[in-house]
C-alpha cells in the first residue's frame, strides 16, 4: 500500500455579507482561499484534508501552501500511508519550520485516509471517542445587532460565544456589557482581542468588567496582547480574575511549553490548522492536560473538511472546554456537500464513518484562482 498523489485544490471562503463585520484587529487579507488536499494511494483510497488560512494572522498564504506541499511531495509519495507518524516525522525532517498550514492540510487528509484503509472514524485512530457531542462556540453576526443575534443562536442551543473587539474601546466595554446583560450564567463569553491591546489597556478595560454589579464569571479574556508577551500575559493574569485566554503565539509545542513555564494562561487555545495538523494538536493538549491548564480545541477560517477534522480531536480528548467547529456555518459556501460535523443543540457531532465520515465533496463549485497582483 503506497502513497501515489498529492493533490492540492485552492478554494474561495466567502463569509456571508453578516459576518464582514470590521475587525481592527484582525488583519482580513483580501485573499480568503483555502486548500484542499487529496492524498492518493494505489488502493484506490483517496484522503482529503484541507489548509485554512489567515493570512493576516499567521502569514502563509494558500499559495505558499500549495508550493509547500509541492516542495514536500517526492519524499511522502511511495510511502505506507498508515504510517502517519513517519510521515509527519519526515515531513519535519524536510521542513522543520513554517509551513504550518501545509503540514495541517496533510495531517489531516492523512487521518482521513488511515481511517478509510482500516475502516474506523478518525475519533478511533486518536484512541477512541470519549464525548458523544462537544459544545461548541459560535461568533454572533454583526457589531450592530449583536444582542439579538444572539439571543437568536441561544434559541437554537448554543452556549458559548466568541465576540471579536472593534478597537472602539468605550464602543467595545458597551458591547460586552450588553452581551453579558443578555446571557445567563452558564453561558460563556471570550472577548477576542487579537492583539489590539496594551498591558495597562488590558487591566483597565478587565478591571472595569470586573465591577459589574456582579462579577462575570462567564467571561473570557482572549489575547488581549501580543502572543509572544507572556511576561505581559502573566502579569495581567496575577492582576484580574478574569480567566485569560493565550491563542495567537501558539503555533509550536515550545510556544505551549513556553507559555505552561511562564505560568501565563488560564486557558490555551489548540487549533489544528495553526500547529500543523491533528498529531501535534493532540501532543499540545495532552501537554496542558499534563499542566492542568484548560483548554479548547479550536478553528481558524475553515470549510467543513477541517471543522470535521476539529470536531472528531474535541470528542476524542479529556476535557475541553468548548470546542470551536461553526467557521463553516458562515460561509457562503463549503466544498463539502455531504457528511461530515453537525451541530445539534449547540453542540458538535460526527458520524462513525471511516475517516472524517465526509460523503460528498464539489471542488469545482468553489475552486480558486490566483488574483493578478
Ligand atoms: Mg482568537
Amino acid at each position: 500500500m503506497r502513497i501515489t498523489d498529492i493533490v492540492t485544490t485552492p478554494v474561495e471562503i466567502n463569509y456571508r455579507p453578516e459576518y464582514q463585520a470590521d475587525k481592527r484587529f484582525y488583519p482580513k487579507s483580501p485573499e480568503q482561499t483555502n486548500v484542499i488536499v487529496e492524498v492518493h494511494t494505489d488502493t484506490g483510497l483517496v484522503g482529503i484534508g484541507e489548509a485554512a488560512h489567515s493570512p493576516g494572522v499567521y502569514g502563509e498564504t494558500a499559495w505558499q501552501t500549495i508550493e509547500g506541499i509541492e516542495y514536500l511531495k517526492p519524499h511522502l509519495i511511495g510511502r505506507d500511508p498508515l504510517q502517519i507518524n513517519r510521515l509527519n516525522i519526515e515531513i519535519d525532517r524536510y521542513s522543520p519550520v513554517g509551513n504550518i498550514a501545509a503540514k495541517a492540510g496533510l495531517d489531516i487528509a492523512f487521518h482521513d485516509l488511515a481511517g478509510k484503509i482500516i475502516g474506523v472514524p478518525v475519533y478511533q485512530l486518536l484512541g477512541g471517542r470519549v464525548h458523544e457531542s462537544v459544545r461548541t462556540h459560535i461568533t454572533p453576526a454583526t457589531y450592530e445587532d449583536t444582542t439579538s443575534d444572539l439571543l437568536a443562536l441561544m434559541g437554537q442551543g448554543y452556549r458559548a460565544f466568541k465576540q471579536k473587539m472593534s478597537g472602539d474601546t468605550d464602543y467595545d466595554i458597551a458591547l460586552v456589557n450588553s452581551i453579558l446583560d443578555n446571557i445567563p450564567e452558564d453561558v460563556v463569553l471570550s472577548i477576542d482581542v487579537n492583539q489590539g491591546w496594551s498591558v495597562n489597556q488590558t487591566l483597565d478595560i478587565a478591571g472595569v468588567l470586573e465591577r459589574r454589579k456582579t462579577f462575570p464569571r462567564n467571561l473570557i479574556l482572549e489575547q488581549p496582547i501580543d502572543g509572544y508577551d507572556l511576561a505581559g500575559a502573566a502579569e495581567i493574569r496575577r492582576a484580574t480574575r478574569i480567566p485569560l485566554m493565550l491563542d495567537d503565539g501558539i503555533r509550536t509545542v515550545s510556544d505551549l511549553r513556553n507559555i505552561i513555564d511562564a505560568r501565563a494562561a488560564d486557558i490555551v487555545s489548540l487549533k489544528i490548522s495553526r500547529v500543523g495538523g491533528i498529531q501535534r494538536c493532540l501532543q499540545m493538549i495532552k501537554m496542558a492536560e499534563a499542566a492542568n491548564i484548560t483548554y479548547i480545541v479550536d478553528e481558524i477560517n475553515e470549510m467543513r473538511v477541517a471543522n470535521t477534522a476539529v470536531a472528531h480531536l474535541a470528542l476524542a480528548s479529556k476535557r475541553p472546554l468548548y470546542t470551536g467547529v461553526c467557521c463553516h456555518l458562515l460561509l457562503e459556501q463549503d466544498v463539502v456537500t455531504t457528511g461530515g460535523v453537525w451541530i445539534e443543540d449547540g453542540a458538535a457531532f460526527v458520524n462513525d464513518k471511516p475517516g472524517l465520515g465526509i460523503d460528498g465533496l464539489d471542488l469545482d463549485k468553489v475552486r480558486a484562482t490566483r488574483k493578478a497582483a
